[in-house]
């Protein structure tokens, strides 16, 4: 398939926002590509060169982006810089300059989408002495072929900027019409998907053959997308909705996903990112399991041995790094609460819970390597009581976990229920998208920082969607540091796939999530949130928590989840 047929479909799909179009413009354009060429284009569609564990970063800098624009097309960098200044979006700057070309390349040939992949799979790679000149002479060579519509998404891409708003639903839905016509193949696709996070892996093997997907299997060293925790507001609720029940506490450090084969380990984030190389504890500690092959999940802590208790988030999460690692484990210790096992040589995600969890007991603890502490809980008196007892502990709440539920890989449904305890007067918290900050006043004028523009993630949409303004909850050290951070990636327009009716002073792009506490949720006019009737749902008080440096932006809460807790608040009231 030819590039200028993605570049024409993407700049369809820029100017309709309609899910139903946006999948049968994919859907046209998967009819058409052969197995390879499939994976190859799904990766372009998500704006990355391969799923997240691989650790392929696009990024090629956009000063290195303008001077390949600058090359092919004939003009100073300085001209270049200064309609980048003035347009705000490479993509657009390389569209212009590649449609006045002042030079010509001797001959010029199309290119096919999966050739422009592969170039940029190149550009990537290249690392070492005399990289960036590499770098630049590959992007020119594409450049000097590319129409100047061609020019603008391989730019975007290149630069990390590609942000078509196609959300997952939506390319699952595209493979399953490309096959039958409609989405009866969606619910297969995305079993696939969920168990290996690798949507161009899902449509190379879907492309070959459907029936491939329906067999498609775990496997060691491809991470399985998390499971995810549904939120009720009480404990009879969670009796009501699931009846007898596992209780579990809930840690508030970092998950991990761990898998084992042999000696052979490799620790993923909640980001699936592999992070092994951080923790060469937990490395050794799951090396000496006896089991051969393993997928387990848990919850790592950082334990304060001379006061005989767990350091709070913060503190753990100072784990999290990739310099001075030895003195940061002797200083932090690890401790891993295993809550869920996925594979033991077997795919274990299909059994219910219950059955899982004697399996884990058979080899944690080890080491330190515990099991999550949990307790079968009968009524709502006794989940009540170990609530209490979460936070007289000191600890976030607790997850009550459905007995006979399956592992629900990359969902969110029933299977866990978390109960979280409140700040305050603040009823619940959520994790939200910061796309822009604003200005501060007064007494935080010398920050230059007011507050976050923050948004929630509408999967099925593909949009951000904003959802409070939070001007309160910083410490001064906290609005430095976030100044710090957001000054560095401010855009001139608002991210692509954001929907708003409120402008902050600085557009930034969705990089960071944070967890906002808040009173209550309302209908406003401000926010896009669900919007209806020129309606959207907003944070009533909404204040700084923490930053959630393990999520990621499409990992924030989502709209249908607001709208769950609006009207589990109005219920209750
Ligand atoms: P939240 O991020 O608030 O939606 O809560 C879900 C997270 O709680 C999971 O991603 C885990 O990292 C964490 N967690 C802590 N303890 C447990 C547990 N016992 N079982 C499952 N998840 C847990």
């Amino acid at each position: 398939m030819l590039f200028s047929e993605l570049a024409s479909a993407f700049a369809e799909i820029e100017k309709r926002s309609g899910r139903l179009e946006m999948t049968g413009l994919l859907a046209g354009i998967y009819k058409k590509a052969g197995a390879k060429e499939a994976r190859k284009i799904t990766y372009i569609m998500q704006g990355i060169l391969a799923p997240p564990y691989e650790g392929v970063d696009l990024g090629m800098g956009e000063r290195f982006a303008m001077q390949a624009v600058a090359g092919s097309a004939g003009y100073s960098m300085e001209e270049v810089e200064k309609e980048a200044k003035k347009l705000g979006d490479l993509g657009l700057v390389a569209e212009a300059f590649l449609s006045r070309k002042r030079q010509h390349a001797l001959s010029t040939r199309e290119m096919d989408a999966g050739y422009v992949y592969d170039v940029m799979l190149r550009i990537a790679k290249a690392s070492g002495k005399g990289s960036q000149d590499l770098k630049i002479k590959l992007l020119s060579e594409l450049l000097n072929n590319a129409t100047p519509l061609e020019g603008k998404f391989i730019v975007r891409y290149v630069a990390g900027q590609l942000r078509l708003g196609i959300g997952d639903p939506t390319m699952l839905d595209a493979l399953s019409f490309s096959r039958s016509g409609d989405k009866s193949l969606r619910a297969e696709l995305e079993r696939a998907y969920n168990l290996c996070d690798d949507l161009g892996l899902v449509a190379e093997t879907f492309a070959e053959s459907p029936e491939k997907i329906r067999e498609f299997k775990i496997e060691l060293f491809k991470p399985i997308r998390p499971a995810l925790a549904e939120r009720l507001p009480t404990p009879e609720d969670i009796i009501g909705k699931i009846g007898e029940c596992a209780v579990e506490f809930k840690f508030d450090g970092f998950r991990m996903q761990i898998h084992k084969k042999g000696s052979e380990v490799e620790i993923y984030s909640r980001k699936l990112e592999k992070i092994t190389f951080m923790y060469p504890d937990v490395v050794e500690a799951v090396r000496k399991l006896k089991q051969g092959e393993l997928i387990f999940e848990g919850e790592a802590l950082a334990f304060n041995e001379g006061k005989n208790r767990f350091y709070s988030f913060q503190e753990t999460m100072h784990r999290r790094r990739k310099y001075g690692i030895k003195k940061s484990a002797a200083e932090y210790p690890l401790y891993v609460y295993a809550f869920d096992l996925m594979y033991n040589g077997g795919d274990c995600t299909r059994l219910p819970y219950a059955e899982r969890r004697r399996e884990m007991e058979k080899i944690f603890p080890s080491g330190i390597l515990k099991i999550s502490e949990r307790r079968m809980v009968k009524d709502t008196r006794e989940l009540e009581a170990i609530f209490k007892e979460s936070l007289e502990r000191g600890l976030e709440g607790i997850m009550a976990k459905d007995l006979k539920a399956p592992y629900v890989a990359g969902a969110r449904k029933f299977a866990w229920i978390k109960l979280k305890k409140s700040y305050g007067s603040a009823v619940d918290t959520i994790d939200a998208t910061v796309v822009g900050y604003y200005l501060g006043k007064g007494a935080r004028a010398e920050f230059e920082f007011g507050g976050l523009l923050a948004a929630v993630y509408n999967p099925e949409r593909g949009k951000f969607e904003t959802i409070a303004k939070i001007g309160s909850g910083y410490s001064e050290e906290e609005m430095k540091n976030l100044q710090e951070m957001l000054s560095e990636i401010t855009t001139k327009e608002p991210p692509a796939d954001l929907d708003y009716k409120i402008k902050p002073d600085f557009w930034v792009l969705p990089k960071y999530v944070v967890e906002a506490a808040f009173d209550d949720i309302t209908l406003s006019p401000t926010h896009t949130c669900g919007m209806k009737n020129d309606k959207g749902y907003a944070l009533r008080f909404p204040r700084m928590m923490k930053l959630r440096s393990d999520k990621d932006p499409k990992e924030s809460t989502t709209t249908q989840e607001v709208m769950e807790m609006y009207e589990m608040m109005r219920g209750e009231k």
